[in-house]
């Protein structure tokens, strides 16, 4: 038979992190080669964060308009394709965290145009991931997009954001660990597609972490950029995958879960970090190493820590396995029982 694979991996072209390199927005345009109109999506609060600025850097050499945009929902997401059609918008600027960056990556992807990302904070390795988390009818969606054309990361800004959304991104890293390890169950059981090139990145982001869980500290601008580049390198490992399978297994399901019995308590990182810790226990492996990582970096290991209570956590972990009935994981495809969970809380110290 002939040789017929082909896959697609789409990679951000131009990543650049650093102090203050905000003000390089017109350079790194310059070797992208961007033309044309330019659209500056930003909320209330990045926009003084600063869209503003971006909005007056670009407007020396570009035709630059900008859009108020709020929660990640669809409706969102129209206004965006609404505005940048009416404007014949070339070229997207995503100035802001997940909520803003997930808007203008679905906007642009369904306008078939680029965008650039400025985060402002980074709570979760969608940064540079080809995934946007959006809400439909109230449900939270994974939903296909692209990669950004560029990312710019300026540590100076990210550093000012609180602090707890920094963490809860390095626990979303860190929870690669498991995701991994499901990937490579469902590989072996489901002859599930994997690839030991998008493991090894999803795995370097999450141990880079663990191994400098000392410097990644409120006020240390040097934490930022160890944990801005891990989440991009976790975006990546999704491109090279082109799914979300090296960073997101049984832990996302679990997290997923608690969203639907507990809205609104926790971040998405800090929930997934949480379970990645009980899903390591499940996996047989090293989940104290999990568990001491977050602690350092001073994400959340406890339910209470997290706001939920242990009810919630024994429904969410016995629901998980529904989340997503065609990713196969460690919860196979009956889950666990209400005394499993009972025993996982205890012995991991969640409850
Ligand atoms: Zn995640």
């Amino acid at each position: 038979m002939p040789f017929s694979k082909s896959k697609l991996m789409e990679f951000p072209r131009d990543v650049v992190v650093g102090h203050n390199v905000i003000e390089d927005i017109l350079e790194l345009c310059d070797r992208i080669n961007i033309k044309g109109n330019g659209l500056v999506v930003h909320d209330e609060i990045t926009k003084k964060i600063a869209g503003e600025k971006v909005v007056v850097l670009l407007s020396k050499e570009y035709n630059i308009r900008d859009v108020v945009v709020e929660k990640a929902t669809m409706s969102e997401v129209r206004k965006v394709q609404r505005f940048a059609k009416k404007n014949e918008i070339d070229f997207l600027i995503a100035v802001g965290g997940g909520s803003v960056i997930d808007i203008a990556k679905l906007a642009s992807h369904k306008l078939k145009v680029p965008f650039i990302s400025i985060p402002t904070a980074a709570s979760h390795d969608g940064i540079a991931s080809p995934r946007a988390s959006i809400k439909e009818n109230g449900i939270s969606m994974s939903k296909e997009a692209r990669s950004p054309l560029a990312i710019l990361a300026d540590t100076a800004i990210i550093s000012k954001a609180p602090y707890r959304m920094l963490a809860s991104g390095c626990a979303d890293v860190i929870s690669n660990l498991t995701a991994i390890l499901d990937w490579q169950l469902a590989s072996r059981l489901k002859g599930e597609y994997y690839s030991s090139f998008a493991v090894a990145l999803a795995e370097t982001a999450a141990k880079s972490l663990i191994q400098n869980a000392s410097v990644i500290k409120p006020g240390i601008e040097e934490g930022v950029w160890i944990a801005v580049k891990s989440m991009i390198v976790s975006g990546v490992a999704m491109s090279v995958a082109n799914s979300s399978r090296p960073a997101s297994g049984a832990e996302h399901m679990f997290s997923h879960a608690l969203d639907r019995i507990a809205p609104g308590k926790a971040m998405h990182g800090e929930q997934c970090g949480i379970g990645s810790i009980m899903m390591m226990y499940l996996h047989g492996g090293d989940w104290k190493m999990i568990k001491n990582a977050l602690k350092e970096i001073g994400a959340p290991t406890t339910a209470k820590e997290l706001g939920v209570s242990k009810r919630d956590i024994v429904k969410a972990l016995t629901i998980a396995h529904k989340m997503r009935p065609n990713r196969y994981t460690i919860l196979g495809t009956d889950g666990i029982t209400k005394e499993a969970a009972e025993k996982l809380i205890r012995v991991t110290g969640v409850v």
